[in-house]
């Protein structure tokens, strides 16, 4: 038998990329986070020694500046010399010297998400594999629902035309923010509800704007429009409110994650029993690697995972691969934004069929061909992405 020992590689550098695309004057989308100006992302390329180069995406956290310094100056000399096969590795010298004592809270989680999704790129490179595949997962259908930033504090009528448009794309789910006053809440909810008929799904999205009071209002409501979740109603930290909700929502199931940071957030709201729905994101939550672990958690308790996306195609192309690859995948949010051009610089990354679903791209590791000679486009704005509406 011909036994082959491979010399790891070694991560020689690694580097944020800024992004940011401005949007046309008079083309926000009011929702529950502010009123969108602009979107950013970070591009992570961790290059090796053997010339291979992968690419990941980091959550820009509303300050992309402070995301980029964090993995420039402090994250890369961290790393440099580790075989970035070992994602295990890479993680634990991270938590340890960055997430879990002195560091940054949520924004190194968001640092080393995008590290984690550069470090798979280059083990589904190096092993000629499309991530599914070395995730243990298979080439299927994955349903998708109209989500990103659309479908915002509008009229009813200019929200049901939004959402038919995106339903005779293919969609058979859309997500809708609420968050508003409650009673304009219930008043698009209805609408949209009456106008697609019974069999399209409709989610809900509060973006962390409601009181306890707001949920308990609305949530008749919600329920007698067959609303599929309620995403985020509270902050994530307060998982009192959520615990508080979950004893008056039974009809309405809870969702949550695009706001929690690794297994820990993710276990605490286990042992709460208060969220049955969860949203981790792999640009947010620490990775691939950490978002495998939380899926794992969640399967045990008969909990789904639908994804929540970030900007570019590399979140989504590796949200897909990772939803195919688990035993409790839901929806993919495919990103319908009307100006997000950071989603297609690299090409299409999912393709929405007539039955409503997508499915994993099959080139080797996150499976995109990368120029780096589009980001000359997009110009980083340092700042926030949202500005204040309340
Ligand atoms: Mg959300």
């Amino acid at each position: 038998m011909n036994m082959r020992t491979e010399t790891p590689l070694k991560i020689t550098r690694t580097t944020a990329l800024p992004l940011s695309y401005k949007l046309p004057e008079g083309n926000t989308v009011r929702l529950g986070v502010g009123a969108t100006t602009k979107r950013d992302a970070i591009i992570v390329r961790v290059e090796t020694d053997s010339g291979l180069i992968g690419y990941g995406e980091a959550h820009p956290g509303r300050s992309p500046g402070a995301v980029v310094s964090l993995i420039n100056q402090t994250l890369s000399p961290m790393i440099a010399g580790m075989d970035p096969c070992d994602v295990v590795g890479v993680w634990n010298r991270v938590n340890r010297m960055q997430l879990s004592s002195h560091g940054m809270g949520a924004g190194a989680a968001l640092a080393l998400s995008g590290i984690d999704l550069a470090l798979w790129d280059i083990r589904g490179k190096a092993a000629g594999m499309p991530l599914y595949r070395l995730l243990g997962g298979s080439k299927r259908r994955i349903p998708a629902y109209a989500g990103g930033i659309s479908m915002g504090f509008q009229a009813p009528e200019s929200l049901l035309e939004e959402a038919r448009g995106y339903v005779k794309a293919g969609y058979r789910a859309v997500k809708l923010r609420i968050g508003d006053t409650v009673s304009d809440d219930i008043r698009r909810v209805t609408a949209v509800r009456a106008g697609l008929g019974d069999d399209i799904e409709i989610l809900t999205d509060a973006n962390t704007n409601y009181r306890l009071s707001d949920a308990q209002r609305a949530m008749p409501a919600l329920q007698e429009a067959r609303v599929a979740w309620l995403e985020e109603p509270f902050s994530a930290l307060d998982f009192g409110a959520y615990r508080a909700a979950a004893r008056f929502a039974p009809q309405v199931p809870i969702a949550a994650g695009e706001n929690h940071y690794t297994r820990f957030d993710f276990a605490r709201l286990l042992e709460d029993r208060a969220v049955s729905i969860f949203q981790p994101d792999l640009s947010k939550t620490g990775g691939i690697t950490e978002s495998l672990r939380i899926a794992a958690m969640a399967s045990a308790f008969g909990i789904t995972i639908h994804p929540h996306s970030s900007a570019t195609g590399i979140n989504h192309a590796a949200s897909i691969h990772f939803l195919a690859a688990i035993d409790n995948g839901g929806y993919f949010e495919a990103c319908v934004s009307k100006f997000n051009p950071l989603r297609d610089m690299f090409g299409q990354t999912f393709t929405i069929g007539t039955d409503g679903c997508v499915e994993p791209l099959d080139k080797p590791g996150i499976g995109l061909d990368i120029d780096e000679a589009i980001f000359a486009q997009f110009p980083a704005i340092d700042g926030p992405g949202y500005v204040v509406t309340f």
